[in-house]
């Protein structure tokens, strides 16, 4: 649906540095996890706006090699979501089924809400590559995403914010437009501003609206503060998955020598394991001599 652009997210502020503000154009991004995925219409825009959510989050941390990943848990059909991203931009994701059999559609909208459920739990684990992660955790107030991530900021975060996250699926299921925006209120806002901020993004089209009638990141922070921004960085984004032979190896290795000998006995007439990623999907095949070498380091 968008040809010659890519994904990417501008991070800005605005108000002399009193207001933080985040916008990204995550199309590509959803496209890819939504095929490898194999996800149903509305598992895609679950997972899609969970995904644009944590780059915008991924766009508040420090190095590049810094981590945060957002896990929702509600009580509906898709089961577990996650997304992952870094503060290089890179972001992967999963969602536990990712083809439901609920209803698509709700009112006219993507029934997000029907996949995700409407109660249950979403997680923030911020790895800044401390001893221990930091971790955030709140109840859902929709299943919606975007009201659930703003929910966090505002309860678990203590800074007043508001987030748009959006997906457009179109007829054969393919992914249109994917990207949102976020806007947080630091210390020492007027309160004029703060309303004058309030009322634009209470008339602001939804994000995929504005992507499709080609409105750039940039173009939707305009919007959000008609007086101006300053732009800091713009990073592209991109669906990554650092998944490795020797990390697959790694975590087989944790399971210890009983379980990976009991993989090893229930393989061994095929004379293979496979291992698939459940980020990617990558597969990756050990052979025998392989597997005996990681029951041996798991005995360690
Ligand atoms: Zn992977």
């Amino acid at each position: 649906m968008k040809s010659g652009r890519s994904d990417y997210l501008v991070r800005a502020t605005a108000l002399d540095g009193r207001v933080r503000a985040f916008a990204v154009d995550s199309t590509g991004v959803t496209a890819e996890l939504s095929g490898r995925h194999g996800t149903e219409p509305a598992v895609t825009a679950a997972l899609g706006r969970l995904a644009t959510g944590a780059l915008m989050f991924s766009a508040m941390l420090k190095k590049s090699q810094h981590t945060v990943s957002i896990r929702i848990l509600g009580d509906g059909p898709a089961g577990v979501l996650l997304a992952a991203a870094n503060g290089n931009g890179e972001v992967r994701g999963l969602v536990g089924r990712p083809v439901t059999g609920a209803d698509q559609v709700s009112n006219g909208k993507l029934n997000v809400a029907g996949v995700v459920g409407r109660n249950g739990r979403l997680t923030v684990t911020r790895d800044l590559g401390l001893r221990h992660p930091y971790v955030g955790v709140v109840e859902l107030v929709s299943g919606e995403v975007g009201e659930d991530l703003a929910h966090y900021l505002v309860s678990s975060e203590q800074t007043p914010s508001a987030v748009g996250v959006g997906v457009f699926v179109g007829g054969g299921g393919e992914v249109a437009a994917a990207g949102g925006w976020m806007v947080q209120l630091l210390p020492g806002v007027p309160t004029a501003d703060a309303t004058r901020i309030e009322d634009a993004i209470r008339g602001l089209p939804h994000p995929t609206t504005m992507i499709r009638s080609g409105d750039t990141p940039e173009d939707v922070l305009a919007r959000i503060f008609p007086s101006g921004f300053e732009s800091l960085d713009r990073l592209p984004v991109r669906f990554h998955c650092p998944c490795t032979a020797e990390r697959v190896e790694r975590a087989l290795s944790l399971l210890g020598e009983a379980e990976v000998r009991s993989i090893l006995e229930k393989d061994r007439a095929g004379g293979i394991t496979e291992v698939t990623c459940e980020f990617c999907g990558e597969r990756y095949t050990l052979d025998t001599a392989a597997m005996e070498a990681i029951a041996v380091r798991a005995r360690r």
